[in-house]
């Protein structure tokens, strides 16, 4: 058998145009059989099969709500919506969650490119993070989002270099893309990343929005060939391109998680979600790669936050937590094991065959889940 540790699909039809699948997880005893539904030429996978899977021992779906609870992770979303939430944090789906036939339905792109590395991340195969590739956005005559406070591209470099600082004391190696007030092209700051080693690049923006009232936090990761960007409506052909990026999906989305986790957390704010894009500085990296939008200076509240450097000591802070979050959620390190949260009971066997572990900022409570709030 292929030496893989993601889930691919071997044989069997069941008529009726389902097709029942195998989805065989190697280097592991367990086999575990996913249903697997085609609909508008697109697979999905009932959400039944990933409450069973992933061991959430309850499952609600009032309406069109879907509420699964395991013993330390819950997962919320809805049917024709394409948030979803874990343990209250926000991630966009690549596709919506659908209902045919009174059956409730994942795309199987989203649980294998987002779910899977999520709430495996120990099963992801990357060497620990040794070097920081920071990418302050914009420079030079590109001044980015502008404000009366003050433009991106400054704001970016100065969150850059207090990441920096917290970085190097931590003993990592940090490399800028820029260090000055001065026009670095994407494709430059691309390969520069892609010359670093056991590294990782985190790229600093801030955001514009049309409309006044946009605010918040958001966090972008590659997204995976053959599906649309969040801010896309629909596919395109240059959907299906192969990008270098894309041999780092599980590390991508990795990434990302602990990122937002951090900034959430840390900084606070409207949590936007973790989207799917493809900046050059994602697509062409072969490196894992994120891009943080710490919040909106066209946003009255956000605007003034950002111009203050304690907040942006809070961004740098979350990038460094980011970093530590990652490298312990890859298992590694001789901490790891006390920093991750085992899902289920450990004297069952079968939690502790699939190895399960999630991100440890994910613990019941770290998070108030939306409807929580509203109590
Ligand atoms: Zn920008």
């Amino acid at each position: 058998m292929v030496a893989t540790r993601s889930i691919f699909p071997v044989v069997m039809r069941c008529g009726r145009g389902c097709v029942a699948v195998l989805f065989l997880l190697a280097c592991q005893a367990l086999a575990f059989e996913w249903t697997l539904v085609k609909h508008d030429g697109r697979d999905y996978v009932p959400i039944e099969d990933v409450a069973k899977f992933y061991s959430f021992t309850q499952a609600s779906y009032s309406g069109d709500n879907i509420n699964l609870e395991g013993a330390t992770l819950r997962m919320v979303g809805g049917v024709n919506s394409r948030e979803l939430y874990l343990n209250g944090l926000k991630f966009i789906l690549s596709f919506p969650i659908i209902k045919v036939d009174d059956r409730i339905l994942m795309s199987r792109m989203d649980l294998s490119k987002l779910v899977e590395p999520v709430l495996r991340p120990a099963r992801i195969v990357a060497k620990p993070v040794r070097t920081v590739v920071l990418d302050a956005g914009h420079g030079g005559f590109d001044q980015g989002a502008q404000s009366i406070l003050g433009n991106e591209k400054d704001f970016a470099l100065d969150v850059v270099q207090r990441a920096r600082d917290l970085l190097l004391k931590a003993g990592f190696n940090v490399r800028l893309t820029r260090s000055a007030d001065v026009f670095v092209r994407l494709e430059d700051r691309v390969a520069f990343g892609n010359r670093q080693s056991n590294a990782v690049f985190v790229s600093v923006h801030f955001n514009a929005g049309a409309r006044e009232e946009a605010g918040g936090l958001e966090t972008y990761s590659l997204a995976p060939r053959g599906v649309p960007s969040t801010n896309s409506l629909n596919l395109t052909l240059s959907d299906f391109q192969p990008g270098i990026g894309n041999l780092r999906d599980p590390e991508n989305i990795a990434l990302a998680t602990a990122m937002h986790t951090a900034l959430i957390t840390r900084v606070g704010g409207n949590d936007r979600g973790i989207k799917r894009a493809r900046f050059i500085v994602l697509r062409d990296s072969n490196i894992p790669g994120v891009l943080i939008e710490g919040g909106f200076l066209t946003n009255p509240v956000d605007r003034v936050r950002i111009a203050t450097p304690i907040y942006r000591q809070l961004l740098a802070q979350a990038i460094y937590q980011g970093i530590l979050s990652y490298n312990r959620a890859l298992n590694r390190g001789g901490t790891s094991e006390q920093m991750m949260v085992k899902r289920g009971d450990a004297s069952e066997p079968d939690s502790k065959d699939q190895g399960a572990s999630i991100w440890d900022p994910l613990k019941p409570n770290v998070y108030t889940l939306p409807e929580d709030a509203r109590k």
